[in-house]
């Protein structure tokens, strides 16, 4: 079989984290079984989309770099479809035209509910399409639900789900300005897009059923289904925006890497063993829907924090550098006048949980930093420390190459004239060229910073000692 998911969102806000985590378990899906992947924009509630969450979305898949075979499709541009499917299903007896009017749906809703029961449609035009319809009101369509018999799911994920048709309604298909209704959209969709695996979030699980009766009617047989588990926030509750940041170009502008977030969302209800790091390679290549968890998982930022630290210390340096472009100017760094970022991030790598830090931790190299760190000030930069930088100045400026290891010998040579040890002489050098109590290691982070910018930094900071003594 040609395996064929699609990703469908609506495009009412941005893709969220548990958008992208159906997402990618859609486009997993095909690229594990060969497959095609599908975008499809679902559009049609004209009141609540923008063109600006199409574009969140867009710019979310492809910053995740999960890219689409086919689309993205847009609904609103399949109107003329629909239409012509409505009138085939009234025209084939599976659809009619209901003229119940605001009013008369009121009551029959109050009834319900005062007799307890679940408020639902009591097929009132059900079998009334030869009366003469009521002046003045435009029907909606409705789909004419089998009343007996089941409706049975084999969900990958859940297993057998059996439903009783004695409790669907007939559902509105068309609204009475002629508009398609999202169940009859999605299933003229699948139908059309020939999808083979329906993967999507349990929320709707009940319109599944109604889906597959809809399909039947039209004369095709259901896709599969993987009811996707829910995603729970810290506090056992469906991961929202309560729980702050979810919107996946929230994590790139607070310096995740999309590997780190991929990585992260995979084991959103899916395991292999009890493997935590997978590459895209990986994940293509262990992925099954038959591996999804039924049980709800909660997101953990912790442990996406962890991953994304695990990501910049071990990707390739040149992936770094080009995910970094995006902070630097974020944070208006310009690096044009310092070292090669590359080294930077080879220094820094083990460092910084997140892109973002590690352009904050890197400033140093590229421009003056304002003020030395008050608390390092007060623990590293004592009455003799002024002398005590000059004369690690003199042996720096004395030499002849600006490189790590001869600048390590000159500190040490610092350090015998003046009879101190290194860890005596370091911490308050480190304080003088950094403005702060850490950074990589001396030698580098001196080689780095270049020996202007260092000898200037300590005639600076001797410059200050001196006016804190006076
Ligand atoms: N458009 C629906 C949503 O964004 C998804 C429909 C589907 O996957 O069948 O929730």
């Amino acid at each position: 079989m040609n395996v064929r998911t699609r990703f469908a969102p609506s495009p009412t806000g941005y893709l969220h984290i548990g958008g992208a985590r159906t997402a990618l378990f859609s486009w997993l899906y095909a690229r594990k079984m060969g497959g095609t992947f599908i975008l499809r924009i679902e559009d049609t509630d004209r009141e609540r989309s923008t063109q600006a969450s199409v574009d969140a979305i867009l710019e979310g898949m492809a910053w995740l770099n999960l890219g689409h075979d086919e689309g993205p499709f847009y609904q609103t541009q399949r109107f003329d479809r629909y239409a012509e499917v409505i009138q085939q299903l009234v025209a084939s007896g599976h659809a009619y035209r209901c003229y119940c009017s605001k009013e008369e749906l009121e009551q029959m809703r109050e009834g319900q509910m005062a007799r307890k029961e679940n408020p639902r449609y009591n097929g009132l035009w059900r079998d009334r399409q030869d009366e003469t319809p009521p002046a003045g009101i435009e029907p909606v369509i409705r789909f004419r639900n089998p009343q007996t018999g089941v409706v049975e799911i084999n969900d990958v994920v859940r297993g057998k789900i059996t439903i009783s048709n004695a409790e669907l309604d007939d559902l509105i298909i068309a609204r009475s300005d002629g508009t398609p209704t999202y169940n009859l959209t999605v299933v003229v969709d699948d139908i059309d897009m020939q999808v083979t695996h329906v993967i999507r979030g349990d929320d709707h699980i009940s319109n599944t059923p109604r889906q597959i009766n809809i399909m039947r009617a039209l004369g095709f047989e259901p896709p599969k289904f993987a009811h996707l588990p829910m995603i729970l926030g810290s506090d056992g509750q469906r991961l929202s925006k309560r729980h702050g940041a979810v919107g996946v170009m929230q994590y790139r502008d607070d310096g995740f890497i999309p590997q780190a977030v991929l990585n992260y969302l995979v084991r959103l209800g899916w395991s292999h063993g009890d493997q935590e790091i997978f590459s895209r390679e990986e994940m293509v290549e262990l992925f099954s829907l038959e591996a999804i968890n039924r049980a709800p998982s909660a997101f953990n930022t912790e442990k996406l924090l962890w991953l994304n630290q695990h990501y910049i210390k071990t990707l390739p340096v040149a992936e770094l550098e080009a995910q970094l472009q995006w902070h630097l100017q974020a944070q208006a760094l310009d690096i044009s006048t310092g070292p090669a970022l590359a080294a930077v991030i080879n220094a820094q790598r083990e460092r910084a949980k997140t892109l973002v830090e590690m352009v904050a931790i890197s400033r140093y190299f590229y421009e003056e930093f304002a003020e030395f760190d008050p608390v390092a000030v007060q623990k590293q930069f004592k009455a003799d420390t002024a002398d005590n930088l000059l004369v690690v100045h003199d042996e720096l400026a004395a030499l002849a190459t600006w490189q790590g290891e001869a600048i390590h010998a000159a500190i040490q040579a610092a350090c015998e004239t003046l009879g101190l040890k290194l860890g005596k002489v370091g911490p308050p050098l480190r304080v003088a060229v950094t403005g702060s109590a850490s950074s990589p290691s001396l030698e580098i982070t001196l080689e780095l910073i270049g020996r202007e910018r260092v000898l200037q930094r300590i005639q600076r900071a001797i410059g200050f000692i001196r006016t804190l003594a006076a």
